[in-house]
């Protein structure tokens, strides 16, 4: 048994009703993005609103805090049950933390600035979201004071999204690869091998066709798709899990450039099997979900571009290609090769290469930091946009749209998101780099789709755990070490220049 001490066993029973708001508010918020009617977002706001509200009532309840602090002072917990106690702990301590006012301000906000954004980026109007972004940054700052931090304001909003992760951590992060990546990115445009693009992007394909492609690149990789799994569509791809044995992914099909909806597919596909692997002894738990959104974003950029991108891949995927896009005929292994791995500098984050990606996070990284100490301020954003990405890929957007303005997460009220995409690229060649030592013939398992051996290794060393360990504690249990960005420097180098991957 995983659970066995009885007050473990007695809190795990009280909180499982937060397991089952959560199962629902998932499914809602599934059905938000796929299936709801456009005008049913009114009521399903109002609904969404309330049972946050009841969820933090929920962790609050005296009883469970009295049994959260008396499973702190048992003795002899197993590492399972240690980790309930942690994962509870923290709920409960954010939950306590910030006021309802401020929860509800924040909230209410977000959901004014989202709309507000969505016309601002339409109408390439920086001044109409201005107002907005610094109310969202000055209901952060106030959520970090309420929080508390030991060395950087910006901790506070970190640790929302990752837990353990500190700005001094982040700052060491890039402080290695900013200029490990640089000399890189200039090395690799030099060379002409990896061109900025390809005629393939620009080719237009049958969705019902893709469609075809996807479903068995899925089947492939070892989906559930009908028994425990979904592929959906929706405006943004994402990943939802209701629990261990339903998780959803969701596509879109442009019409265009068909390596877009592939690779949203393999990507949400890692999000997907994150959840799926987990131990069902944890299922209707604390710990049942992966455990940052870090580590989750590891998972799903080791199949995206780890194995999605690798020369072994493509050979292995052309059949299925050829099998459904009547164009490929035209272009050989090494062309689709070639248009899966497009190095170009650009202006928009989530159209960018596995080379130049981290480059848009340290921007981003770099201007919340210095807005939470007021070191810059909103109406600046503009400019240091600018001079940065000028700075970093040698691009200058010409609008606001293609700038400051181009992503959603500010105005849903999020500041310290966006480092967890860096932590997800990382990690994913941290594991590469695990995983060649202890499979060997990785590549040529790839080549042959055999990926059983591989979901194992990922099954085994991250997804098992669930949220049992902090992610920090994770990678060093499973990999004797802490994240380091030299692997990454290393993967880019290796596949890039001297091209063997
Ligand atoms: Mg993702």
């Amino acid at each position: 048994m995983v659970f066995e001490n009885p007050v473990i066993k007695e809190l795990l029973s009280k909180v499982r009703v937060l397991w089952a708001l959560r199962h629902a508010t998932s499914l809602m918020a599934w059905d938000t993005e796929t299936y709801m009617p456009r005008e049913g977002s009114t009521e399903r706001a109002i609904a969404s609103g309330e049972l946050s509200v009841l969820s933090q009532q929920l962790i609050l309840r005296p009883e469970v805090i009295e049994l959260v602090e008396k499973a702190e002072k048992q003795e002899d917990l197993n590492d399972y049950e240690k980790g309930v106690v942690r994962v509870l702990k923290r709920s409960i301590k954010i939950a306590k933390a910030l006021p309802p006012k401020l929860v509800y301000e924040l909230a209410k906000t977000s959901q004014e600035a989202v709309v507000v954004w969505r016309e601002a980026r339409k109408k390439n109007d920086f001044n109409m979201f201005k107002p907005y972004l610094e109310k969202i940054v000055d209901l952060n700052r106030e959520a970090a004071e309420y929080l508390g931090y030991e060395e950087h304001p910006y901790d506070a909003l970190l640790d929302l999204y990752e837990e353990g992760l500190r700005t001094r951590d982040v700052d060491n992060i890039f402080n290695v690869l900013e200029p490990g990546m640089k000399k890189l990115l200039d090395e690799i445009l030099s060379s002409g091998a990896f061109p900025r693009e390809h005629k393939l992007e620009y080719i237009k394909y049958d969705q019902s066709a893709m469609e075809k492609v996807n479903l068995e690149v899925l089947k492939i990789l070892g989906f559930p798709l009908g028994t425990r799994a979904r592929l959906d569509i929706s405006a943004h791809p994402f990943t939802q899990h209701m629990g261990i044995k339903d998780v959803r992914i969701t596509t879109r099909y442009e019409g265009i450039d068909f390596k877009r909806t592939l690779f949203s597919v393999i990507h949400e596909f890692g999000h997907a099997l994150y959840e799926l692997q987990i131990d069902e002894r944890l299922m209707a738990t604390p710990l049942a979900r992966g455990v940052s959104l870090g580590i989750h974003e590891s998972q799903s950029r080791f199949w995206e571009n780890i194995i999605g991108r690798s020369m072994s891949f493509v050979k292995a995927v052309y059949p299925i290609l050829s099998k459904y896009l009547d164009f490929i005929k035209d272009y050989d292994v090494d062309d689709v090769y070639t248009y899966f791995n497009v190095v170009k500098p650009s202006l928009i984050r989530v159209d960018a290469d596995e080379v130049t990606y981290n480059f848009h996070i340290l921007l981003r990284f770099e201007i919340e930091k210095n807005l939470l100490t007021k070191e810059i301020k909103v109406e600046e954003l503009p400019e240091i946009w600018s001079n940065e990405m000028d700075r970093l890929l040698g691009v200058k957007p010409k609008t606001y749209s293609e700038g400051v303005l181009q992503d959603i997460h500010w105005s849903m009220g999020s500041i310290g998101y966006f480092p967890t995409y860096t932590i997800g690229n990382i990690v994913a060649a941290q594991i590469r780099h695990h995983i060649l030592k202890d499979i060997p013939d990785f590549y040529e398992k790839i080549e042959k789709l055999e990926f059983k051996e591989i979901r194992e290794y990922l099954r085994e060393k991250i997804h098992k755990w669930g949220s049992t360990y902090e992610p920090k504690e994770l990678l060093k249990r499973s990999f004797g070490e802490e994240i380091n960005p030299q692997y990454f420097i290393d993967y880019i180098k290796e596949k890039y220049i001297l091209r063997k991957i």
